[in-house]
C-alpha cells in the first residue's frame, strides 16, 4: 500500500508518524488467537494503513474519525478490534439475555450493511459472539426473530433500527461500541435527525467510532456533537482519491459519450485489459438508456437504478460478478456499498452534481492496494461540477487531449469531439502516472441531497438469521 497515513491526536493537535506502517503485521495487534486465524483465512498478510493505524487506538479504547473511503480495507479496521473488545462478552449460552445488543454499526444503505455483516460474521466465526444485520424494504418478522435470540454486534440502517425499537425488539441500552460507517453518505441522505435519536438511546460511556470519505464541516459538526477528543486517522489525502487510481478526464460532447465508451472497452481489450467496468450516470433514465445503447453497440451491459426491482438488481450484480456482464452502467446510489473487489475500471458518463459523489465514485476501483483507472467524459457544460471536483480533491485532474485531431486541446478548447477524429488507438493507452498537478485552495461546499435507500440483495437474505458461518 502506498497510501500515506496522517494520524493528529485532536486533543493534543500532534501529528504522529512515528509508526511505519510497513513494521505493522496482523499479530502486532495482539488479537484473540480465534480472531487471528479468521484474518488468516481471508488471506491478509499485512494490515491495511487505515488498518495499522486506527486498532491499536480502538484497542486502547479512544473515539477515532477516520478518513477512509471504502476499498481501503476499514471495515476489517473498525471489526476487527471491536470483536476483540467484546469478545469477553461471548457466550454460548441459549439464552437472549446472555447476548444483548454490545456494538451497533450504522451504514447509509443496504448494501453496505450487508457487506460489514458478511465481514463480521467471517471475522467473528471461531467465537461464540453473534453477527446480524436489518435494514428497511424487507419483513420485518425474521429480523425480529433475530433479534429476540440476541445478538451482540448488529449492522443496521437507521430508520429500520428505529422500527425495531419502536417495536421494543431493538434495545441499545448495553451497546459500548457505536460505528457510523460512511457517515457523510448517512448525512447526506437525511439521516441526521435518526442519528440524533439512535445515539441518544447508547449509554454516555460508550466508544464512537466514525468513518467518512470526507471530513465536511457538517462531518466535523457531528463528530464534535458525539465523539470525546477522537484520534484522527487519514489515509491518503483527506478528501482526496486513493493514489492507487489513475484518474484520467477526456473532453467529449455529450452526444459522443456512448462512441467513447465503446473506444474505451475496445482499447482495453486490445491491451489485455479487463473490460470489466462501472459506468456512472446522474439518472435512472440516461442509465437504462445508456445500458441499452451500449448494448447496441456489442458490449454486454446491464443497468443497476432504483426503478429496478430487487430481484432484477441481485441478477444483473451476479452477472457482472461472474463476467457475464463487462459494463454495469448505474447510479450513485444503487452503486453505493457493492462490494466489488479489483475493480479495474470506472467510467464517469457524466459528472455527479456532488463532488462528494465522484470521490465515492471512483473508490470503487484501486481498492486495497490494486491499481486502477477511474475515467471521467466530461462535456462543456460540465466544467462547473469538474472545478468543485479538483477543488475538493485539491488537486487538477488530467486532461487527456486526444491523440489525434488537436493534440493541443485542453480544457476550455476540446469540449466537442467528432467521433470521426477518433482513431485508434485514440485516447485509451496505458495511462501513466499523472503529473502532480498544482493544488487548489478551497473546499467544494457538498450539496446535501435526500435519496431513497437501496433494497438489499435478497440472496443475502438468508444472512439475516446471525451470519454463523461454523
Ligand atoms: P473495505 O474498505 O472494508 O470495503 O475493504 C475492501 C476490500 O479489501 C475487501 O474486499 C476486503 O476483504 C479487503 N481487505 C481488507 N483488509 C485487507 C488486508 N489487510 N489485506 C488484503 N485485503 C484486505
Amino acid at each position: 500500500m502506498t497510501n500515506t497515513v496522517t494520524e493528529i491526536n485532536t486533543s493534543t493537535g500532534v501529528a504522529d508518524d512515528s509508526t511505519p506502517e510497513a513494521t505493522i503485521t496482523f499479530a502486532d495487534f495482539g488479537l484473540d488467537p480465534k480472531i487471528q486465524k479468521a484474518v488468516s483465512e481471508q488471506g491478509y498478510i499485512t494490515p491495511t494503513p487505515i488498518q495499522a493505524k486506527s486498532i491499536p487506538h480502538v484497542l486502547a479504547g479512544s473515539d477515532l474519525m477516520g478518513a477512509a473511503q471504502t476499498g481501503t480495507g476499514k471495515t476489517a479496521a473498525f471489526v476487527l478490534p471491536i470483536i476483540q473488545k467484546i469478545l469477553r462478552h461471548a457466550s454460548s449460552s441459549a439464552s437472549p439475555a446472555r447476548h444483548p445488543i454490545r456494538a451497533l454499526v450504522l451504514t447509509p444503505t443496504r448494501e453496505l450493511a450487508v457487506q460489514v455483516a458478511e465481514n463480521a460474521a467471517n471475522y467473528s466465526k471461531h467465537t461464540d459472539l453473534r453477527a446480524a444485520v436489518v435494514y428497511g424494504g424487507v419483513d420485518m418478522k425474521e429480523q425480529v426473530m433475530i433479534l429476540r435470540g440476541g445478538i451482540e454486534i448488529l449492522i443496521a440502517t437507521p430508520g429500520r433500527l428505529l422500527d425495531h425499537i419502536g417495536s421494543k425488539v431493538a434495545n441499545l441500552s448495553q451497546v459500548e461500541i457505536l460505528v457510523l460507517d460512511e457517515a457523510d453518505r448517512m448525512l447526506d441522505m437525511g439521516f441526521l435527525p435518526d442519528l440524533q435519536r439512535i445515539i441518544d438511546l447508547i449509554p454516555a460511556q460508550r466508544q464512537t467510532l466514525l468513518f467518512s470519505a470526507t471530513f465536511s464541516p457538517e462531518i466535523k459538526r457531528l463528530a464534535q456533537s458525539y465523539l470525546r477528543t477522537p484520534v484522527t486517522v487519514e489515509v491518503a489525502r483527506q478528501n482526496a482519491a486513493a493514489d492507487t487510481v489513475k484518474q484520467v478526464v477526456h473532453m467529449v460532447s455529450s452526444a459522443d459519450k456512448q462512441r467513447a465508451i465503446v473506444k474505451i472497452l475496445e482499447a482495453r481489450t486490445r491491451q489485455g485489459l479487463s473490460r470489466q467496468c462501472i459506468i456512472f450516470t446522474n439518472s435512472r433514465l440516461g442509465c437504462a438508456r445508456l445500458s441499452r445503447a451500449l448494448e447496441r453497440d456489442g458490449i454486454k451491459a446491464g443497468a443497476i437504478h432504483g426503478d429496478k426491482s430487487q430481484g432484477e438488481r441481485t441478477l444483473t450484480l451476479d452477472a457482472f460478478k461472474s463476467g457475464a456482464i463487462e459494463a454495469l452502467v448505474a447510479t450513485d446510489v444503487a452503486a453505493r456499498g457493492l462490494d466489488i473487489p479489483d475493480m479495474p475500471c470506472v467510467i464517469n458518463h457524466e459528472l455527479p452534481f456532488s463532488a462528494e459523489d465522484f470521490i465515492h465514485r471512483i473508490g470503487r476501483t484501486g481498492r486495497a492496494g490494486s491499481t486502477g483507472d477511474a475515467i471521467a467524459l466530461v462535456d462543456a457544460s460540465e466544467k462547473r461540477l469538474l472545478d468543485d471536483i479538483e477543488k475538493l480533491m485539491k488537486r487538477k485532474l488530467d486532461v487527456r487531449p486526444l491523440p489525434e485531431g488537436n493534440p493541443t486541446a485542453s480544457r476550455s478548447t476540446s469540449t466537442q469531439v467528432s467521433p470521426g477524429k477518433m482513431s485508434d488507438p485514440f485516447f485509451y493507452q496505458p495511462y501513466e502516472p499523472s503529473t502532480p498537478a498544482p493544488a487548489v485552495d478551497g473546499a467544494a461546499k457538498p450539496e446535501v441531497k435526500k435519496v431513497g435507500i437501496v433494497p438489499a440483495k435478497p440472496t443475502l437474505g438468508a444472512l439475516l438469521g446471525g451470519f454463523k458461518k461454523k
